[in-house]
């Protein structure tokens, strides 16, 4: 529950439009003026409760400054002489001023810049949410609305300020919102109604389980809502009796319940839920919100942090899977007509094989300190498992060279996350140690339905028996072969799937960190 803060991808810039009501817009902008500034000065107040008189003053600063005259007369006669809408008005002396603070000697005076950026969005907002441009303004914990978000943006948000996440596209197994539910930040994706209700600093309600969004609630649905999350918590705290239960099927067949995790910090929600080891690191993330490629020390510290963290529980790295909705703009990779059936994962790290070097010497670097597992994405043919192996045994030989340690005997599984791996799976799966069963774009190619596309949403549908049949021919040949199969894919945490699944003597589960200790109780009163 919280106020909104909208966002907007990048830095767009403002729309200019001819304006034939000079009057009609310097009145608008008078009452944005006066409605920033009474927001400003209620943050200013909580703040001032909050953190105190020194770390308030930036909000006293944009105040005065939303007050400036020069700079409001600057708006002004930008709307008068040149006829064109305050938003565009403001933009335009927005950036000229911030040029102006850029070129100043007094570095406090630099500083500037930044704010009087703010303040014209903050400006730009309340003219038209809409049209509101750049990074949401979260002055206090928000609820962020966008359009749109992409994984990127979702990894950089400042989680302690984000109370929660509404877009009216998406989808939920898009990789923001993977994201967001590995973060443990609720989410509602997808909201074609209402989206238009939402203003700048409305209070709402975001109910991520049945995907609701309440706009200005009255106290009967605050009552109720306050009442609903007390009960969420609760029980999430009852669930703390299945901390380190261990799931152990009728005929003695252990399930581990394993965490999914995109960044290394999440390792501590990890820990927090009891997880038996790390299921799916999805590495590429590692590689998102950056300017450039992550050295390999900067690699071999993050994967170290988490083995260490994990203190001999598996973890299992993903190598990059990038690609498809996974953009990295710095590889200037080129676009595509079908990302989803193109350049990505494995397929990049075969041809730009020092990417894939790189990434291999930081993992096996890593492995001395801690239980790691390798897994690759996106396998379609034995020739490329094969070939990542090669490469594996490549990077470990050159290591040894050096007189750098390596684990022994890392286990290396692959990600059975198409149709051709599946038909493959009895091959494969004499090549590798372990198979992890990506629902989510194991449903999208077997149903042909795009993952990311919310019109065909209700079709996107990891329950279809065609899905259930692929997973099962999988885990015969996997169990044929003496190896095990897990699911790593978001259905993993689908209460009305686990009994299948288990029933198909599915080795593994692994799931957002919040989810763990939820399905370890559904998982125990399935096998009692
Ligand atoms: C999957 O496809 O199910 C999976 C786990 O990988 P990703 O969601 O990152 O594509
Ligand atoms: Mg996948």
């Amino acid at each position: 529950m919280g106020r909104v803060a909208f966002h907007r991808s990048g830095n767009a810039q403002i729309e200019k439009r001819r304006i034939e009501d000079v009057k009609g817009e310097l009145s608008r902008l008078e009452t944005a003026k006066k409605e920033a500034l009474g927001f400003l000065n209620e943050i200013y107040l909580t703040s001032l409760k909050r953190v105190g008189e020194k770390d308030s003053m930036i909000f006293q600063i944009h105040m005065m400054m939303l007050q400036d005259e020069d700079f409001l007369d600057a708006i002004k006669n930008k709307i008068e002489r040149e006829q064109v809408n305050a938003e565009y008005a403001v933009w335009a002396v927005g950036q000229e001023f911030a040029a102006r603070f850029a070129q100043m000697d007094s570095e406090y005076m630099r500083g500037r810049q930044a704010d009087v950026i703010d303040i014209s969005k903050r400006l730009i907002q309340y003219l038209d949410d809409r049209m509101a441009y750049g990074p949401a303004q979260m002055d206090e914990p928000s609820i962020l609305a966008a359009e749109d978000l992409s994984p990127s943006e979702t990894m950089q948000m400042d989680k302690a300020k984000l109370l929660a996440i509404i877009t009216r596209g998406g989808s939920k197994t898009s990789h923001s919102a993977i994201l967001s539910r590995t973060m443990g930040i609720p989410s509602v994706v997808g909201l074609e109604n209402g989206f238009e209700e939402l203003k700048n600093g409305v209070t709402v309600i975001v109910d991520g389980t049945s995907g609701e969004v309440i706009v200005e609630p009255d106290e009967n649905a605050v009552a109720d809502y306050e009442k609903q999350r007390k009960e969420y918590l609760d029980s999430q705290q009852r669930l703390r009796q299945v901390l380190t239960s261990k799931v152990v099927t009728k005929d003695g067949r252990t399930v581990a319940i394993n965490a999914n995790i995109g960044h290394p910090g999440d390792v501590e929600s990890v820990l927090k839920n009891g997880a038996d080891g790390i299921g799916l690191f999805r590495s590429e993330f590692l590689y998102m919100g950056h300017d450039a490629l992550p050295s390999e020390e900067e690699q071999f510290q993050a994967y170290k942090h988490v083995l260490e963290k994990m203190d001999g529980k598996p973890v299992i790295v993903r190598t990059f899977d990038i690609g498809a909705d996974k953009r990295v703009p710095y590889l200037n990779l080129p676009e595509e007509d079908n990302p989803a059936l193109g350049y990505r994962a494995i397929r990049i790290c075969l041809n730009r094989k020092e990417l894939f070097w790189t990434q291999l010497r930081a993992l096996l670097r890593a492995s001395a300190f801690g239980n790691l597992e390798i897994m690759f994405p996106m396998i379609i043919s034995v020739d490329e498992l094969t070939a990542a192996k090669a490469m594996v045994e490549e990077v470990k030989s050159s290591l040894a060279a050096e007189s750098i340690a390596v684990a022994q005997d890392i286990k290396i599984g692959i990600m059975v996350e198409t149709p051709a791996a599946v038909m493959m799976s009895e091959e494969l799966a004499e090549e590798c140690d372990f198979f992890s069963v990506g629902t989510n774009d194991l449903t999208q190619y077997t149903l042909a339905v795009d993952r990311m596309n919310g019109k065909i949403s209700k079709l996107y549908n990891p329950r279809h028996p065609a899905v259930l049949k692929m997973i099962r021919m999988a885990a015969e040949n996997a169990h044929k072969a003496g190896i095990w199969i897990g699911i790593c894919g978001e259905s993993a945490a689908d209460p009305e799937l686990t009994e299948a699944y288990l029933e198909m003597g599915i080795d593994e589960l692994s799931v957002a960190p919040s989810s763990v200790l939820e399905l370890r109780d559904h998982c125990l009163n399935l096998v009692k």
